[in-house]
């Protein structure tokens, strides 16, 4: 975005080898939507994108049960309005990014693989008050290189030491760069991938085989919290590429305790009697899905700074402020939440989106565009978090109460909302689809019709009671 408009000498710096290095427990599937499009839309990269992705409108999932009967049927379309959403592994999406730099903005961009950014101070420059940034980094033959940025671009991702740089610069005044969490039901679990061969066989006799372009939803046979589970495959474009199977569950789940792929084995036969498990899942996978450590669910948070100016106004009038120097941060390293909405990836491309917004309006001064963006991103990055709290926190098969309960919720305003549409909205879920709302716009949408459902549960409360009290008095009269 940076190159399209214009700017030269910008350096990409990643701490992995290459651009589609591959780790077993991050090979997650992406489904970029509308709203992730409008970054692909700005770089003229949608159409290479839906070459090598599947379109949520052929979106088939075939699920089949612990006796190997099976069912396919393609999900409805919510909304025949929306944008196509394509899936892609992450993994691919990131080599078309990496691609379209080495393609065309060569001379723009050097992307430094083996590269972490190590430590980021701001120093004084010689008698003055102006302060500059430097950016240490530790290289692939082990020296640390050092940058002077003129603009710093955290998006470095959860654990980002930009953020905890300004987190630390920024403590004795406030606490804007602290992550705020907000737990959901889903936050917490635990994960791991489990990788299987392209088109592996799905029953023993080896004459069904998985179909690349499908997704499966393979149920187990044991039950209790403890030791049910299932296999969620998503669609793949590639045919030649391995599958990943998601394994979410508690922390407290049998299956994290496997020590080795023999009680890997064995727990899976018994769970998945329909598969031909020793096939599937080579003794090398499993050895190493036994001993990976896989990873949690984030917390939903976010922080509500999104961007740091070196040089205070009042303190350094004499010099123009387009001159400061900035940093501004994106992506996870601002908002972070588990998968259940699918946004972890579009939110990130729409910040890149709005950023670009804001450099355009004010010029491409950091001194304006920086709280510019800062200024129309946080109401959406708040929001953003309340929505991955509640809109669909339940769907990993947790607990049977909790997800009765959400889907009740859930049928509730979808009924409603197309029974009388100018009362209720749909479901935070459908909403979030429409690339069209801004997230304020879609939580405050969600407010109100849980608002409008408060009034009305309690106008019936209070008419069942009064129903109630008439009834007992007509019964104690005609005692
Ligand atoms: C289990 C799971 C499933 C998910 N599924 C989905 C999904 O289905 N859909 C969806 O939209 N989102 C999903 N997400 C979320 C999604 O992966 C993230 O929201 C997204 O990757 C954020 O992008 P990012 O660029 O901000 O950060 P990241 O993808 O984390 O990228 C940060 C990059 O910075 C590099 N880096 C970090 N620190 C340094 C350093 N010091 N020096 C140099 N390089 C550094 C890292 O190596 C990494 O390449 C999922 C997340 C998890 C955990």
């Amino acid at each position: 975005m940076l190159a399209k408009r214009g700017w030269i000498n910008i350096t990409v710096l990643e701490q992995r080898a290459t651009a589609d290095y591959y780790e077993p427990d991050k090979s997650f599937n992406y489904q970029i939507d509308g709203r992730g499009q409008k970054f692909t839309d700005f770089l003229g990269l949608t159409d290479k994108l839906s070459e090598i992705s599947v379109p949520s409108t052929e979106f088939l999932l075939t699920q089949i049960k612990p006796d190997g009967s099976s069912k396919t049927s393609k999900l409805p379309t919510v909304n025949p309005n929306r944008k196509t959403a394509y899936w892609l592994p992450r993994r691919a999406f990131v080599l078309l990014l990496y691609q379209e730099i080495e393609q065309n903005w060569q001379d723009r961009i050097t992307v430094l693989f083996n590269a972490k950014c190590v430590q980021i101070n701001k120093k004084v420059i010689n008698n003055s008050k102006q302060e500059n940034l430097e950016v240490f980094v530790h290289t692939e033959n082990g020296s640390v290189v050092t940058f002077k940025p003129y603009l710093l671009v955290g998006c470095d991702g959860l654990h980002s030491i930009v953020r905890n740089t300004l987190k630390e610069w920024d403590k004795p005044t406030s606490d804007k760069f602290e992550m705020k969490l907000f737990p959901s039901h889903s936050s917490c679990l635990r994960y791991k991938v489990l990788t299987l061969p392209p088109n592996f066989p799905l029953v023993s006799s080896g004459n069904e085989h998985a179909v690349s372009t499908v997704a499966y939803a393979i149920r187990g046979a044991l039950r209790g919290r403890k030791r049910s589970v299932s296999l969620g495959i998503l669609p793949l474009k590639n045919p030649d590429e391995p599958r990943s199977a998601n394994i979410i569950k508690y922390p407290d789940h049998q299956i994290w305790e496997l020590k080795n792929s023999e009680e890997l084995y064995n727990f899976l036969e018994n769970a998945f009697p329909q598969l031909p498990i020793r096939q599937i899942v080579s003794p090398e996978e499993a050895e190493r899905f036994a001993k990976s450590e896989g990873g949690y669910f984030p917390i939903p948070q976010y922080c509500s700074g999104l961007h740091f100016l070196l040089i205070p106004e009042q303190a350094c009038l004499e010099i123009p402020q387009s001159s400061s120097a900035g940093i501004v941060l994106l992506g996870d390293a601002i908002h972070c939440f588990p998968p259940d909405i699918g946004q972890g990836v579009n939110s990130a491309l729409e910040d890149v989106y709005i950023l670009n917004e804001a450099l355009s309006q004010s010029n491409d001064e950091l001194s304006r565009s920086l709280p510019l963006y800062e200024s129309l991103r946080l109401p959406d990055t708040k929001a953003l978090v309340y929505l991955a709290q509640t809109a669909y926190p339940w769907q990993y098969n947790q607990n049977s109460l909790g997800r009765l309960v959400w889907y009740v919720n859930f049928f509730l305003r979808l009924l409603l909302s197309r029974l009388l549409p100018f009362i209720f909205n749909p479901p935070a879920f459908f909403l979030i689809q429409n690339h069209q709302l801004s997230y304020q716009q879609i939580w405050v949408m969600v407010q109100r019709t849980t608002k409008t459902l408060y009034i009305l549960g309690t106008i019936l409360l209070f008419g069942l009671l009064a129903l109630v009290l008439k009834a007992s008095q007509n019964y104690v009269l005609f005692m």
